[in-house]
């Protein structure tokens, strides 16, 4: 399994930079969350660790060792894409048995690695379908399996239950974070979600704009957001958060995110220091949410 670390890396795609600076540790063993509104450098993130992106600048480290100039196939990562990408002239068996094609092993192992990862995920009866014949769910399945063929030192998974119904998602986050537990395996799940994120992992890393805008358990993200951007975007609904700017002599101009935003204005609109209280309602079925829970 692998520590990973963003030394400084820079994203730039022309003119654009997309990541202007990342500098990130995740623990061997881990499971962290990358969360983020759309088009914040979620995937990208996730693509230069896959080493389907090259960084435009600084390093990215496995256990200690510089891995920029690694090639994706030699980086024994396993990565589970939002579309799945599953082949679809293939059968589910050729399908999870394709990571392992350029490393030289018997076949016989090979069929039983898949054996192995087809039974983590439950899709034994399915092998020989193809994944036209699946469920969206069984698909889902499928391409773990194939992520976690090649026993990897580093599993990547992009927003892999959006395209699920409801119900299944619920199923698929116990079932997912269950099996990262069992297999010890360092993991980063992109996600917009924030439920999805506090419900199964470890340690949230919240981006805005390509930038960590805050790290931490999801309780502390929930309890301690350290910006508006946090508390909006975490505790949106359950959360009343009142911005009051105070400058002598008594102006004040008040911010209700409920997540509308109101501003309630007296005298006038200029810069000043100002007071943020956050207001939470907790009920027990939030709290049930974002505390940590092993038994699940
Ligand atoms: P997220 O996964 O957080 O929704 P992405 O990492 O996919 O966001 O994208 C971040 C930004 O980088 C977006 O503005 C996107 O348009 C841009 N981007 C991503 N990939 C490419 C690419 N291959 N070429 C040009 N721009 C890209
Ligand atoms: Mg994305």
């Amino acid at each position: 399994m692998a520590k990973v670390e963003f030394r400084h890396v820079v994203k730039r795609f022309g003119d654009v930079e997309v990541i202007p600076d990342l500098n990130l540790t995740i623990e061997d063993g881990e499971f962290v969350a990358l969360l983020g509104p759309s088009g914040c450098g979620k995937s990208t993130s996730l693509f230069i660790l896959a080493g389907i992106y090259l960084p435009s600048g600084g390093e990215l480290l496995f256990d200690g060792r510089v891995v920029n100039e690694v090639e994706a196939k030699d980086r024994n990562v396993g990565i589970v894409f939002q579309s799945y990408a599953l082949y679809p002239h293939m059968t589910v068996r050729d399908n999870v048995l394709f990571p392992l094609r350029f490393k030289r092993m018997p076949r016989e192992e090979a069929l039983a690695r898949v054996a192995a990862a087809g039974n983590l995920v439950q899709v034994t009866e399915l092998l020989d379908r193809r994944p036209g014949e699946l469920s969206g769910g069984q698909q889902q399945r499928v391409a773990l399996a194939r992520a976690l063929v090649k026993e990897p030192q580093l599993l990547l998974l992009d927003e892999p239950l959006s395209n699920l119904d409801a119900t299944l998602r619920l199923t698929m986050r116990t079932e997912i974070k269950s099996l990262q537990k069992k297999l010890g395996v360092t993991t980063v799940l992109v996600t917009h979600d924030q439920i999805e994120a506090t419900t199964m992992a470890d340690r949230i890393i919240c981006l805005r704009a390509g930038r960590i805008e805050q790290i931490g358990q999801p309780d502390d993200l929930y309890r301690r957001p350290q910006s508006l951007f946090i508390a909006g975007f975490i505790v949106v609904g359950s959360a009343l958060i009142v911005e009051a700017l105070y400058h002598p002599p008594y102006w004040v101009h008040a911010v209700l995110w409920l997540p509308l935003i109101f501003i309630v204005t007296i005298g006038p609109l200029r810069p000043m220091k100002g007071l943020m209280i956050a207001l939470q309602y907790h009920h027990k079925a939030a709290e049930g949410r974002f505390t940590s829970d092993d038994s699940r």
